[in-house]
Formats: structure tokens, sequence, C-alpha cells
């Protein structure tokens, strides 16, 4: 099956990075290159995920593109609504935030931070009645990999959440296959072995829901200008998810490019 006429998404995951001034500059860059060659919007869907308190500000500096930029946040608390959560941000307040898109399931978020089965499933839960998009992170360990494992660890991490998604929710899901082993590693995996997984996932998406088949589902691991055309020309890549890469305006530019021209 192929997802071939999904509009791709091409997002930056910025992380802990950068500092204001050079994320003002990176945005100044960026909007330069988009007004000298124009992505269309319904060529490519781009976003960019800053750190939390650069969300708005970032949101601010997109609103005179000649296109639309989503701000993507990167998390978001496990808590609902509002209360005595200290340092937590919930779904709903990003919603009044007008941020409307969010990573979940990042594997630094669930290395990292300890985010389990039930916290990414509470987050994807909260999201969801909240009204956002996510874009949920999936990917396996080089061990796994190298235990024949990866193909059922990725397709568990998305069977995970299924008991929180309603049926009209799955259209308000990215899927984003991150094997753990090529983020920021300069290991990328072959278009061949990228394409194998993105295909299973639909597989198994279009099991459980019938979106499965219009559903885009993203690689992210050491995507770069080199790398981005060969990734864009297979079926079941309908974007990308980009870290390092993104933080540099001409190269996150290129990949945009790449996936709108490609697809
Ligand atoms: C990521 O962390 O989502 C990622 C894909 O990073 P990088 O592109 O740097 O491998």
């Amino acid at each position: 099956m192929s997802g071939s006429t999904i509009t791709p998404w091409v997002v930056g995951n910025w992380k802990m990075n950068p500092m204001q001034s050079n994320a003002k500059q990176l945005i100044e860059e960026f909007k330069q290159l988009l007004q000298q060659h124009p992505i269309l919007e319904g060529a490519c869907h781009i976003g960019v995920a800053p750190i939390s308190v650069a969300l708005q500000n970032v949101q601010q500096q997109f609103l005179d593109t000649n296109r639309v930029i989503y701000t993507v946040a990167q998390d978001l608390s496990r808590m609902a609504g509002t209360g005595a959560y200290t340092g937590e941000v919930s779904a709903e307040l990003l919603k009044d935030s007008h941020i409307e898109h969010v990573l979940i399931g990042h594997s630094e978020r669930r290395e990292i931070f300890g985010d389990n089965v039930e916290i990414v499933r509470a987050k994807v839960e909260n999201a969801l009645n909240a009204g956002l998009t996510i874009i949920y992170c999936v990917g396996e360990s080089l061990e796994q990999r190298e235990a024949g494992q990866a193909e059922q660890v990725v397709l568990q991490q998305i069977c995970d959440i299924t008991s929180v998604v309603k049926p009209e929710q799955w259209h308000h899901i990215v899927i984003a296959y991150e094997p753990i082993w090529a983020i920021g590693t300069g290991k990328t995996a072959s278009p061949e072995d990228a394409q194998a997984m993105h295909a299973k996932i639909r597989e198994g998406l279009c099991q459980i829901t019938a979106e499965g088949e219009h559903m885009a589902i993203l690689y992210g691991g050491s995507v770069k200008p080199e790398n981005a055309v060969e990734l864009a020309n297979c079926p079941d890549i309908n974007g990308a998810l980009v870290g390092g890469a993104s933080l540099n305006a001409e190269s996150f530019y290129k990949i945009a490019q790449a996936f709108a021209n490609t697809k």
C-alpha cells in the first residue's frame, strides 16, 4: 500500500537549542529562502518545534510568512487542564496559546525523562481531547534491531496508544518513525530499510483505522539535504522529522524542498 498522495510534512525539532538571538536569525534566514523560492502549502506542511519558552515568539515571527509554518511544542504534560502541577504545560494551555501541534513519545523523552507507556498514553489522550495534532514518535534501539525485534517494537508502540484514540481522532495523528540508533549519530537507515518499516507501519495502521491509508508517516534520524531526495522518493515516507539539520536554515529549507518537489 502506498501513501504517496499524502501531503508531506517536514518538521524541525530544535530540541534544547538554540539561544533566542540565534533562533531569530535562523527564522529570518529560513523566511528569506521561502520568499526567494516559495514552497507551496499544498506541496509540504512545514513546522518547527522550539523550546517551550520560545513557542509564541517563534509563532509571531512566522506570521508574516507567505505560507503557514506550524509552531510545534516538543512535549506536554501528562496532566490535563489547569492545576497545581509546578513546571508543567498542559494540552489545554498549549491550545489556549494557539499552539496546535505537539511531539509526543520522542525517544529522548522516553529514554532520558522516563516517559513510559502510561505517560505517553496520557499525553496522547490529553492532546487529542484538547484538539491538538500529534506527531507521535516511535522507533527501535540498535539492540532491538540487531535482535530482529524492530518491527515488533515499533508496531507495539503504535498499539500502545490505540485505547486512547477515538476513531474520529486518527486524522489528528502523524507518525514519526525514528530508529534510535540513527538520531543525532549521522547514521541514516537505508531508504530500503526505512521504506520497509514505513510500509509495515502503514499496514499496521490500516488494520487499526480506515484513516491509516491517509496518515503521514515521517522518517527521522540524521536526515540532511544529501539524503532527503532518496528518502522522499520512497512511497511510504511522507516527510521528515529533522533534528540537527533543522538548526541550519539552508539545510532545513533544502529538506523541505526535496519532499515538496518529490511527492
Ligand atoms: C530527532 O531527534 O528527532 C532527530 C531526528 O534528530 P537528528 O536529525 O539530529 O538525527
